[in-house]
């Protein structure tokens, strides 16, 4: 098949790209390199340099592209609430202009990775995809805004859309920005560095931690399955894990001696957060495999910023 990716040099990405590459699929790559990496993608990965709102550039590329993955963004939670404009025209506006350029080409599918953030607080876990959604931050308005915007022009002009609602996606190469970096390269990157764990607030908050190579599997499955048009779709672990067990985890697994502080005056975000599967099971044959253990251990082996000697162990999966 043909596929066009957006914001295919970031984590979530490359992975994507260098996995149907592999797979011998035709895969052209799009990203402004805000925050992504060429060198992440294969040889193989036709990648463009330019930014998802640029129309005449979409348009050459989604010549004969069979389906889209969308995931240009930003994708920082806490720099969405200083920037919140950026965050519209990124995320919402780039979304309505690829829908507009998908229109004019006559692209047939296209998945948007939206996120498990929609839902902010809800008082019932797991989530459920028909629980009334919930954005707390301008991120995760822009990304509901970002469902609605492809479900309402793909049920207009017949293309076929879905959104996968990913939860914590962590694995190598995901990036570690100076401010508000991602809880787990965080906590790895301290730990092997015998550095500080912070946590905000007690760690009570629950997320669920799901693994790159599960995610892939699910957005690759999300290409070809049937019956999934205008569908948002869960993709996470399944397992509702605390901050301040994923703290243990991760002192395990690279043994290390770091110092963990609580702070409790900083906001520990949405208080749970674990997605129910069943949809994923149904329409993506989607089972996820590496465990919150496992998955750290992999990326701690896998990526090459936490190559400091780490003690082994064998793997559950
Ligand atoms: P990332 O920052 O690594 O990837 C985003 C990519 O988009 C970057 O390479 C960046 O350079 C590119 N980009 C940003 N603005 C652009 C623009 N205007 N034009 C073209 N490219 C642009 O982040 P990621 O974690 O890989 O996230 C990818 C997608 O998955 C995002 O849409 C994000 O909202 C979504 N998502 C991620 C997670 C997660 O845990 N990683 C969870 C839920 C949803």
């Amino acid at each position: 098949m043909n596929f066009l990716i957006t914001g295919a040099a970031g984590f979530l990405g490359s992975n994507l790209a260098n996995n149907l590459a592999r797979e011998g699929h035709q895969v052209r790559a799009l990203d402004d390199l805000s925050t992504g990496d060429p060198q992440s993608l294969s040889p193989d990965v036709l990648f463009t340099r330019g930014d998802v709102n640029d129309r005449p550039k979409l348009w050459t590329l989604l010549q004969d592209v069979d389906c889209v993955y969308h995931l240009a963004a930003r994708v920082l939670v806490a720099e969405s609430i200083l920037y919140p404009r950026e965050y519209n025209a990124v995320n919402v506006g780039g979304t309505v202009s690829l829908m507009e350029a998908m229109r004019d080409v006559g692209v047939r599918r296209v998945v948007l990775i939206s996120s498990g953030a929609v839902y902010g607080d809800q008082g019932e876990q797991p989530l459920k995809e028909d629980a009334s959604p919930s954005p707390r931050s301008p991120y995760a308005v822009s990304k509901l805004s970002a469902e609605y915007y492809i479900r309402s022009i793909g049920d207009l002009w017949s293309i076929e859309t879905v959104s996968l609602r990913v939860f914590n996606a962590y694995g190598p190469g995901q990036h570690l920005p100076p401010s508000h970096p991602p809880v787990i390269p965080n906590f790895l990157h301290q730990a092997v560095r015998d550095g500080t764990l912070v946590v905000h607030s007690d760690g009570s908050q629950t997320r669920d931690y799901v693994f790159v190579d599960d995610v892939v599997n699910a957005m690759v499955a999300a290409a070809t399955a049937p019956s999934i048009d205008k569908l948002r779709i869960n993709v996470g672990s399944g397992t509702e894990t605390s901050v301040r067990q994923l703290v243990q985890f991760v002192l395990e697994v690279t043994n290390s001696k770091a110092e963990v502080v609580y702070n409790p005056r900083t906001d520990p975000g949405v208080s749970r957060m674990c997605a129910d599967l069943t949809l994923a099971r149904e329409k993506l044959n989607y089972r996820p495999r590496v465990s919150l253990q496992d998955g750290l251990f992999l990326t701690l082996e896998r990526d090459l910023r936490f190559s400091r000697e780490v003690p082994t162990r064998p793997l559950k999966s």
